[in-house]
C-alpha cells in the first residue's frame, strides 16, 4: 500500500511516500518558505535513489503547496507515481491531541473540530497541521486522511504523573496538565529497544525502559512494557531536558522575576525561553550541539559547561524513571544528537553501574546501525536507536485504513 506522510509547519510542507509492505521510501520532500511575502518559497523533491529536484516558485499557501506537491510526484524529472490513485492514503502528524486522542484516527468533521479544539494548547502547531489536512483533502479528494498524535503515546501516563499541584480548577477547566510529545518517536523506538531485547534473550515484554530523544527538541520517557508511565515534556515542549534553543526545566517564579526587575512581557519572556535559551543561552555560541562542542574543545568554557548542563538533565531523568519505575532494563538514545554523539551519551552514562549500565569499551559506536552500547552482563542495556517517525505515521495510517 502506498501512503503518503505529512508534517506542515507554519510556513512548511514536509512529505514522504511509503510503499508500506516493503518500507520503502519512494519520494521525500520539503517545501519550506510558505506563503512569506517578497520570497519565493523554495521545493526540494528528492525521488529514491535519483538526484533531488530543487526549484523556487511562489507559494501562497499550503492549499497551493499540496498542489505542488502533488503534481511533483505525478510530473517531470522527480515523477514516482503514474497517478494520485496509486496513493491509498494520507498519514498527517498532528502535535496536540489533548485527551481526545489516545490513538490514530480516521479524520473527519468531528475530529477536526478537535483537533481545533486543541489548537488553544498548541497555538504554533495545530493550526498549520489543520492547514495541511484541509490541503490534501483539496488536493486529493476522497481519500482518507489519518492524525496521528504527538501526544498520544503519552496517553497511558497515571495521574500522578501529569497533574501539576496548581488548583484543580485549572486542571478540570483548562485541561492544564502534562501531556509529552515526540509520542511517535518513543512509541517506535521503545518498540524496537523490546525487540532487541528478546534478541539478546531477555525479557523484552515487561521491560523498563527509558527512551531519551535528544534532537533540536529533547524529551525522556519511562516507558513500563510498552506503557508509557512518564515523560519529561509537560503542557507544551518547553518542559523537561535542555534543548537547542528551549530552557527545559526552570523554576516558575523565575517568569515573574524577569517581569517585574527586566520589565519583559510575557511574550518576551516566552520567547526567551523558547527560542534563546537550551544549548544556545547557555553556551553564547549556537543551538547545535557539534558546535557546542567544538567551541568547548577549542577552550570555550560557557560552551563546555552547556554541554555539562545538557548532559547532567538527561542523566538526573534517568535515575529519576528508574525510581519511578522500581528499576530499570534498558536505556535508548535515538534522534540527532542521541543517534550521532557518542561524547553525549558517555557523559550521561558514565558511573551508572549502580544501575547495572555497564559500557563496553571495544563496543563499536562508529555504525549507523542500532547498537548495543553495554556489556553482555550489564543488567540494563544502553542501546543506539535510529528513530523513524514518517514510518510510524505510515504504519498507523494504514492500520486505521484497514486496508493492506
Ligand atoms: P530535530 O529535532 O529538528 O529533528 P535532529 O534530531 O536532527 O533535530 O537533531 C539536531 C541535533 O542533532 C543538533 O544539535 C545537531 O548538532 C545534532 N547532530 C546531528 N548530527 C550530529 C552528529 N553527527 N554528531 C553530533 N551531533 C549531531
Amino acid at each position: 500500500m502506498r501512503v503518503l506522510v505529512v508534517n506542515c509547519g507554519s510556513s512548511s510542507l514536509k512529505y514522504q511516500l511509503f510503499e508500506t509492505e516493503s518500507e520503502e521510501t519512494l519520494a521525500a520532500g520539503l517545501i519550506e518558505r510558505i506563503g512569506q511575502d517578497g520570497a519565493d518559497a523554495i521545493v526540494h523533491h528528492l525521488p529514491a535513489g535519483r538526484d533531488e529536484v530543487k526549484f523556487e516558485q511562489p507559494i501562497a499557501d499550503h492549499n497551493l503547496a499540496a498542489m505542488e506537491m502533488t503534481r511533483i510526484l505525478c510530473e517531470g524529472e522527480g515523477k514516482v507515481l503514474d497517478s494520485l490513485d496509486e496513493i491509498a492514503a494520507v498519514g498527517h502528524r498532528v502535535v496536540h491531541g489533548g485527551e481526545d486522542f489516545a490513538s490514530s484516527v480516521l479524520i473527519d468533521d468531528a475530529v477536526i473540530q478537535c483537533i481545533e479544539r486543541n489548537a488553544a494548547l498548541a497555538p504554533l502547531h495545530n493550526p498549520p497541521n489543520l492547514a495541511g489536512i484541509r490541503a490534501c483533502m483539496k488536493a486529493m479528494p476522497g481519500k482518507p486522511n489519518v492524525a496521528v498524535f504527538d501526544t498520544a503515546f503519552h496517553q497511558t501516563m497515571p495521574r500522578k504523573a501529569y497533574l501539576y499541584a496548581i488548583p484543580r480548577a485549572y486542571y478540570d477547566e483548562l485541561g492544564i496538565r502534562r501531556y509529552g510529545f515526540h509520542g511517535t518517536s518513543h512509541f517506535y523506538v521503545d518498540g524496537r529497544a523490546r525487540v532487541m531485547l528478546k534478541e539478546m534473550g531477555r525479557d523484552g515484554d515487561s521491560a523498563r525502559i527509558v527512551t531519551c530523544h535528544l534532537g533540536n527538541g529533547c524529551s525522556m520517557a519511562a516507558v513500563k512494557a510498552g506503557s508509557c508511565v512518564d515523560t519529561t515534556m509537560g503542557l507544551t515542549p518547553l518542559e523537561g531536558c535542555v534543548m537547542g534553543t528551549r530552557s527545559g526545566d526552570i523554576d516558575p517564579a523565575i517568569i515573574p522575576f524577569l517581569g517585574a526587575t527586566q520589565n519583559l512581557s510575557f511574550k518576551e519572556i516566552d520567547t526567551i525561553l523558547n527560542k534563546k535559551s537550551g544549548l544556545l543561552g547557555l553556551s553564547g555560541i549556537s543551538n547545535d550541539m557539534r558546535d557546542v562542542q567544538t567551541a568547548a574543545a577549542e577552550g570555550n568554557t560557557d560552551a563546555a559547561e552547556a554541554f555539562e548542563v545538557f548532559c547532567y538533565r538527561v542523566r538526573k531523568y534517568i535515575g529519576a524513571y528508574a525510581a519511578a519505575m522500581g528499576g530499570l532494563d534498558a536505556v535508548v538514545f535515538t534522534a540527532g544528537i542521541g543517534e550521532n554523539d557518542a561524547k553525549v551519551r558517555h557523559r550521561i552514562l558514565e558511573n551508572m553501574e549502580f544501575l547495572g549500565i555497564h559500557i563496553d569499551p571495544d563496543a563499536s559506536d562508529e555504525s549507523r546501525d542500532d547498537r548495543v552500547l553495554t556489556t553482555p552482563e550489564s543488567s540494563c542495556v544502553a542501546l543506539v536507536i535510529g528513530t523513524k517517525e514518517e514510518l510510524v505515521i505510515a504504519r498507523q495510517t494504514e492500520a486505521v485504513c484497514g486496508v493492506a
